[in-house]
């Protein structure tokens, strides 16, 4: 079925997979406190549910999920609520988290509980088991997992697309799965094929993984029709439509989900977690991060606890070099440069990356000389000089009208840009301002 269809534009930014690509995943130590933000995810924040004093074990609920667009929060680890309170989040705000002093001498051992048996389910309710499990997408977007399980009723799903081209600089936490747990990623990809009803599954795998592709495909199941699909090199291949049109040759419309094309699309870790739900019975209280950049000392692909703060994380890593100028969670393309380091590791954080100066922006641009590159780059054929020039001058209706929701911030425009213009960073705060604009007018 899949005609491997490259996508038109994109870029080609330094990899620098290397620092961390061969590195066996290890396991992080739990901190001496964990933090918790309830909105972690796409859609509602959770709901709190416990208080002050309130003494937990690893895997008890601290917030539960608000609604169908909504998942709960676990704690990672045993220890005591010691506060609920503003705390900074990971994407520059301040969100309410629920803070765990973690109880040193604990075993950190969940409470025994009942695995579901996947095969006697309904689809209905492996939907309620994955949101119960607190399962969101951990490509970065975190998507609530069993939303994209429960696709609207007229829609016709035939294809299941797995996202494992990873194409962001740095980060190695996908690639490090489908090599170290290949079999569960497919465990996890027969539970969702079975729920969703479909008999096609193509994971797409950049060809700088050589090692995870020949893994994936030792581990396909004899009777599941999953075909692992080499994929181009090329920035953003990760990008949800980016990836459809690459393996099926279709192109989402504008303004549309994949799923009116009869496409879901989901993350190698997310498939990975939907597998531990079901084989372990534990929600999702830790996930695998890179953590990488010139400018740490000793990189890693870890499994850390959700709720574990930058600064543990990086100390863990025997710290920051002394050249480090920035540090980024996610990749340095569409990645958020942290102010804080006491911004928890959250569920969709894929990656803590270090740069050094010499990598990092500098701060002053200079005035469009339209040269065009960026309209090269722009993977939905955007005009990102025209969008920059609107939102300088705050002309969001405008923006809005030529397709800003179609840009996906992926910042490949701004990566070409030889005026050094923040062009995503711009399209991102006018989406801001153009959700705030519509919010006061309901
Ligand atoms: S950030 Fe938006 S405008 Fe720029 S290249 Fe990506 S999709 Fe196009
Ligand atoms: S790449 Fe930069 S300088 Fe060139 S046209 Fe686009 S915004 Fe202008």
């Amino acid at each position: 079925m899949a005609i491997s269809v490259e996508f038109r534009h994109g870029v080609h930014p330094p990899e620098e997979k290397e620092l961390t690509n061969q590195l066996p995943i290890r396991r992080m130590p739990f901190a001496d406190e964990l933090v918790f933000p309830l909105r972690q995810h796409a859609g509602k924040p959770a709901l709190l549910c416990v208080k002050v004093g309130d003494h937990v074990e690893r895997g008890d609920t601290l917030g539960e999920a608000d609604g169908f667009m909504s998942v709960p929060i676990h704690a990672s680890a045993a220890g005591t609520v010691v506060d609920f309170d503003w705390w900074p989040h990971p994407d520059g705000s301040m969100a309410m988290a629920v803070r765990l002093k973690v109880d040193r001498y604990a075993p950190q051992v969940a409470r025994p509980r009942l695995v579901p048996r996947w095969e006697g389910l309904t689809p209905a309710e492996v939907v309620q088991a994955v949101q119960r499990g607190g399962v969101v997408g951990l490509g970065g977007a975190a998507f609530p997992t069993h939303v994209k399980l429960a696709p609207p009723k007229d829609s016709a799903v035939h294809t299941l697309i797995i996202n494992g081209a990873e194409c962001e600089p740095y980060l190695t936490s996908d690639h490090r799965t489908m090599v170290e747990y290949a079999p569960r990623v497919l465990f996890g990809i027969r539970v969702m094929m079975r729920s969703l009803g479909v008999r096609k599954c193509v994971v797409g795998i950049e060809r700088n993984k050589p090692d995870a592709i020949e893994a994936m495909r030792a581990a396909v199941p004899a009777d599941l029709a999953v075909e692992i699909l080499p994929l181009t090199v090329k920035y953003p291949q990760g990008a949800e439509k980016m990836l459809i049109k690459a393996v099926t040759g279709v192109e989402v419309p504008s303004g549309k989900l994949p799923v009116t094309v009869g496409v879901v699309v989901q993350n190698v870790g997310s498939v990975a977690a939907i597998a531990e739900v079901f084989e372990t019975g534990l929600p999702l209280i830790e996930r695998i991060v890179t953590v990488s950049g010139h400018g740490l000392r000793r990189p890693a692909n870890l499994i850390v606890p959700v709720g574990t703060k930058l600064r543990d994380l990086l100390a863990f890593c025997d710290g920051v070099t002394a050249d480090a100028a920035e540090v980024i969670i996610g990749g340095p393309m569409m990645g958020q440069a942290q102010a804080n380091l006491d911004a928890p590791v959250i569920k969709g954080t894929t990656g803590v990356v270090v740069l050094e100066k010499n990598e990092t922006r500098e701060q002053r641009s200079w005035p469009c000389i339209h040269c065009g590159r960026c309209l090269e780059a722009c993977p939905v054929f955007l005009n990102p000089s025209m969008l920059g020039d609107l939102a300088r001058v705050g002309r969001y209706e405008e923006m809005s009208a030529n397709h800003l929701a179609d840009c996906m911030l992926c910042g490949s425009c701004a990566y070409v840009c030889p005026s050094n213009i923040p062009l995503a960073q711009l399209f991102q705060a006018s989406k801001t301002a153009l959700r705030r604009q519509l919010a006061s007018v309901q």
